[in-house]
């Protein structure tokens, strides 16, 4: 279940053997490899998806989703590398020829988290690969399994021996591979504070080190949804509600505080009270559970801890109630949720929403901008000054107008944030 420093030393020696032949390998081989693994996932989505529910907890619907999303990324991943893959000629000076190309950096290691246990590893892992840079892949500890599902795929469509290699473990081995000297890149996925260490580890030099680290860090969020005195409420509703208890408000990208305008604020609060107490919470292996339980008994207490602290700051207006054995938080809502509480600045990773009351429309983006992230948030209004001013104001790497804030599509919707919740490219 968890790789020794010598199976980290080997796979790192093979990677380091196959670069070249890796490199060298034509852009056609690359992208087939990837079709390849896209299609094998497609053949055994039910399966895969049934894993997730298994091991992570995921409700039907969502697990589904996570798959869908790992394909895409792949096809994603495959058609992009076509178009980047040929030099483009720059400028058209006769007697001249200039050329920007895009060269492999050598082994990868991609650190992963377990929310999307399929669908970021598999993103962070393709464009790697098919760039032509070995990987060593360290899955989530939480999610064991469907790390390994991806390893068989990538295996079955055709990756050559030593490019890709999977190390299961925790933080220990994530952290042997930042520090190894024969890693150039890291592509990160998870909280702030592992990747800001993952920064400071990769910046220092070891003995044998050729290159620069280059660290990819996607991390948290806090994240927020306007609501202005001009929007629809039944859409506001379902969308604030979907965004901060799907996946039991563990997604990066959940809504985490509800930032509405003092005109509506009463009749919203006693309507979102009604809808987060019809949510049905339970088992995820029943297809009609909403919202099933959080990771592990740790994420469970922690996140209890936040609900002890928001009694204290705020004012409690919902707590949904759970029975039965297993990791469950309810769905838990504070009203009056100033800005300089705990719960409206920290990552909860749970489902716990802040309530805040805003003075007006610039208040509210005011308020919204108040914490140090900026990864998704979104607007509810009719009115499309609000919602310009949002667009130019609102300072998040995601921005939905009208929509729930959780669920990017690759391709069409580049999902990364920047501030503290992270540096590198968007992800699809
Ligand atoms: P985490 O930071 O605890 O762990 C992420 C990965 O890092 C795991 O594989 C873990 O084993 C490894 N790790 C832990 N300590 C390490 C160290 N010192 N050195 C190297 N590797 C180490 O995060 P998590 O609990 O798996 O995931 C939840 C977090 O991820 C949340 O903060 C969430 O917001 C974030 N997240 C961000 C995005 C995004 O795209 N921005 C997407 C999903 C999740």
């Amino acid at each position: 279940s968890s790789a020794s420093s010598g199976d980290i030393q080997q796979a790192l020696r093979r990677a380091v053997q196959a670069q070249e032949s890796w490199r060298d390998t034509t852009t056609e081989r690359r992208v087939n490899i990837l079709y390849a693994a896209a299609s094998i996932m497609r053949t055994r989505r039910n399966e895969l998806a049934a894993w997730e529910i298994l091991e992570c907890g995921k409700p039907w619907r969502e697990a589904d989703a996570d798959l869908a999303e790992a394909i895409d990324f792949l096809e994603y991943y495959a058609t992009s590398w076509r178009t980047l893959a040929s030099p483009k000629r720059l400028g058209q000076e006769p007697g001249e020829l200039n050329q920007r190309l895009y060269s492999p950096r050598g082994v990868t290691a991609v650190i992963a988290p377990w929310n999307f246990p399929l669908a970021i590893p598999t993103g962070m892992v393709s464009a790697a690969l098919v760039t032509g840079n070995p990987v060593i892949f360290k899955p989530s500890e939480r999610s064991p399994m469907m790390g390994h599902w991806l390893t068989e795929i990538l295996q079955e469509a055709g990756v050559p021996e030593g490019v890709f290699s999977c190390v299961q473990g925790g933080p220990d081995v994530g952290q042997a591979l930042v520090c190894h000297p024969d890693i150039a890149t890291i592509a990160f996925t998870g909280s702030k504070d592992v990747g800001l260490g993952i920064l400071k580890d990769a910046g220092t030099l070891r003995p044998g080190q050729r290159m620069v680290k280059r660290v990819l860090a996607e991390m948290g969020g806090k994240n927020a949804i306007i609501v202005d005195d001009t929007a629809d409420l039944d859409d506001a509703i379902v969308g604030v509600v979907s965004s901060f208890t799907g996946y039991a408000g563990q997604k990066c990208s959940a809504c985490s505080r509800a930032i509405v305008h003092a005109a509506i604020y009463e009749s919203f609060q006693a309507r979102l009270k009604e809808a987060v107490l019809s949510l049905r919470i339970g088992n995820p292996e029943e297809p009609e559970t909403q919202v099933g339980p959080v990771i592990d008994r740790r994420a469970q207490s922690k996140i209890q801890e936040y609900i002890e602290i928001g009694k204290k700051e705020a004012r409690l207006l919902v707590e949904g109630a759970v029975t039965g054995p297993g990791w469950y938080v309810g769905p838990t809502v504070f009203a009056d949720v100033a800005p300089t509480h705990r719960i409206a600045q920290e990552e909860i990773f749970g489902p716990i929403l802040a309530v805040m009351k805003a003075s007006s429309y610039q208040d509210a983006l005011t308020l919204a901008n108040s914490t140090p992230y900026a990864l998704t948030g979104g607007v509810y209004s009719r009115s499309p000054a609000h919602l310009e001013l949002a667009r130019q104001r609102f300072d998040v790497g995601n921005l939905y107008l009208n929509r729930p804030i959780t669920g990017a599509l690759v391709g069409r919707q580049p999902f990364g944030g920047h501030r503290l919740s992270g540096v590198g490219a968007k992800a699809g």
